[in-house]
């Protein structure tokens, strides 16, 4: 058993990363695992402070210094259980969480010492609970007479529906792709998530009675109404996948591509799908020299698959600076390790080229007086024109909202400006009675942990109204 507080004296220090001139090579994890006695080494740095600022910055509120003191003092299952207490996938959250945004970077010993490994402890932890067997499917102690329908197995999806199944629903879960795990297994690359851990929470799943539909597609294959008619709740979670598209000339040239569709050709072949576009060489960067525009999550995620796709060179296209840019530095770092050109406060002007793109002709940017929300806007330079060499184009600008209602059929389902769905904070229920929405599709891009807390919050609300629905009529009868 150790004793915590070892901050002081025990430095702050990751699992072992894999050399970057061998992981290019390759799409498997780039981190090795902890083994228990620096997994309890790491978790023994906590401080054990009084208001845990990295719980308060949790999305989902993990009781993190509790399962690091467990950890540290050996008491791993019952570290798992108090992990799993409140997250439904904490081995994924453990590997793609932002931690540098949300927990560590909120670490109290950060300001002098490093932040305690928190993500990777969380993997560990779990990890180790699948190893020894105490990851049991959702067992309810009682079957229950209701069914809820869940649109989408993405993380919220699949958190709700976890949820709902312990309290004994019959959950129906129906997405339109042939696997489970929503951009979990189709937008994030094996290097940061390997799929067979998603592949391992849907046997979890199927073997705790939950049903999948796969290959449905709501709105094509079966309506909103048919379904609301089915069950006695619905939960939608259907995420965002319109690209924000990017507005040069030249957009319409070949091998100018959108990220998620390149994405999902790489993890599809790395699944071991035929994927004629990734093999017809549109959407594979091998010997390629690649540009990808935009600065978020999903531009690394492109950066790091050409790379490993083995492109000519690689580089990224932002028009902020690396201070001001939205996706994790952390990913930034293993990207340029990893042989990633960054071209920083730089914006596309034109794509040019003959039928395919050739270069991309930019301008310098920089950052000017802060707006209404306090960023700094981005301006052109004049006469600060260069060309880059590139023969394949991608762009990863962000998602929108699809136009749900349309899809639907159903108008009176309210959205935002943004498209996303409208629905009550208090109750998550959307503007049609029984019908929820988590995730992505009420937040818009935003994150996995934060799809599972709306899960989560949404299937409690989904209990509570069909309770609440069930016990009204007696409740009238008796006044
Ligand atoms: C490339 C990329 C990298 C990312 N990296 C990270 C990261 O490192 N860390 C992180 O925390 N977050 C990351 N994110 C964000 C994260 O993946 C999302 O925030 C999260 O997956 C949202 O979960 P969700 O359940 O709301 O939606 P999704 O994961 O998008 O799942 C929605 C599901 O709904 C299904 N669906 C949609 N429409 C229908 C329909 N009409 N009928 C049936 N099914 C339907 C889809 O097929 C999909 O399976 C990344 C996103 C992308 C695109
Ligand atoms: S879920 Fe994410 S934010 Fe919360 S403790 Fe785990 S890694 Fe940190």
């Amino acid at each position: 058993m150790r004793r915590l507080l070892q901050f002081v004296s025990l430095d702050q220090a990751m699992p072992a990363k894999r050399p970057a001139a061998e992981r290019r090579h390759d799409f498997r994890e780039i981190y090795r695992e902890f083994d228990a006695e620096h997994a309890a080494g790491q978790a023994s740095r906590c401080s054990q402070c009084g208001i845990p600022y990295c719980q308060v910055h949790c999305p989902l509120g993990n009781n993190i210094p509790d399962w690091l003191m467990l950890t540290a003092e050996g008491r791993l299952e019952e570290a798992y259980e108090a992990a799993a207490a409140t997250n439904n996938m904490p081995e994924v959250c453990g590997r793609i969480c932002p931690q540098d945004r949300l927990c560590e970077g909120n670490c109290v010993i950060e300001k002098d010492f490093a932040a305690v490994t928190i993500g990777s402890v969380e993997k560990y932890i779990a990890e180790n609970a699948f190893a020894q067997g105490w990851v049991k499917p959702p067992k309810p102690t009682r079957e229950l007479r209701s069914s809820v329908a869940i649109i989408g197995a993405g993380p919220a999806g699949l958190a709700a529906a976890e949820q709902l199944r312990r309290k004994g629903y019959d959950v129906h879960v129906y997405d339109r792709y042939d696997r489970v795990g929503g951009l979990l297994v189709y937008g994030i690359p094996n290097f940061k998530l390997e799929k067979q851990v998603v592949a391992r929470r849907h046997e979890l799943l199927h073997a705790g009675g939950v049903h999948f539909h796969l290959n449905v597609e709501v709105g094509r294959d079966v309506s909103l109404e048919a379904l609301r008619r089915r069950h006695d709740a619905l939960l939608i979670a259907t995420g965002v996948y319109r690209a924000r598209a990017l507005a040069c000339p030249g957009i319409g040239l070949g091998n100018v591509v959108a990220a998620l569709d390149y994405l999902i050709a790489s993890n599809r072949k790395g699944l071991g799908d035929a994927v004629a576009a990734f093999d017809s060489g549109r959407l594979n960067a091998v010997g390629k020299d690649v540009v990808v525009i935009g600065g978020g999550d999903t531009a690394m995620d492109c950066v790091r698959t050409a790379i490993r796709q083995g492109a000519r060179s690689v580089r990224c296209l932002y028009r902020r600076d690396r201070a001001n840019m939205p996706g994790s530095q952390r990913e930034v770092r293993h990207a340029e390790e990893e042989g990633v050109e960054f071209v920083w406060l730089a914006a596309p002007d034109a794509l040019l080229g003959d039928g395919v793109v050739r270069e991309v002709r930019a301008h310098r940017m920089h950052l000017g007086v802060r707006d209404a929300s306090g960023r700094q806007v981005a301006q052109i330079l004049r006469d600060s024109h260069f060309e880059l060499p590139a023969d394949l184009v991608i762009t990863a600008l962000g998602f929108e909202a699809e136009d749900l209602p349309h899809l639907f059929d159903a108008p009176e389902l309210a959205v935002t400006r943004a498209g996303t769905l409208e629905i009550d904070f208090r109750t998550m229920m959307t503007s049609l009675d029984g019908v929820f929405a988590a995730g992505d599709i009420v937040r818009g891009a935003s994150l996995v942990v934060w799809g599972i807390r709306d899960g989560r919050d949404a299937a409690e609300q989904m209990h509570r109204y069909i309770e609440a629905k069930a016990n009204a009529p007696a409740a009238i009868a008796a006044e």
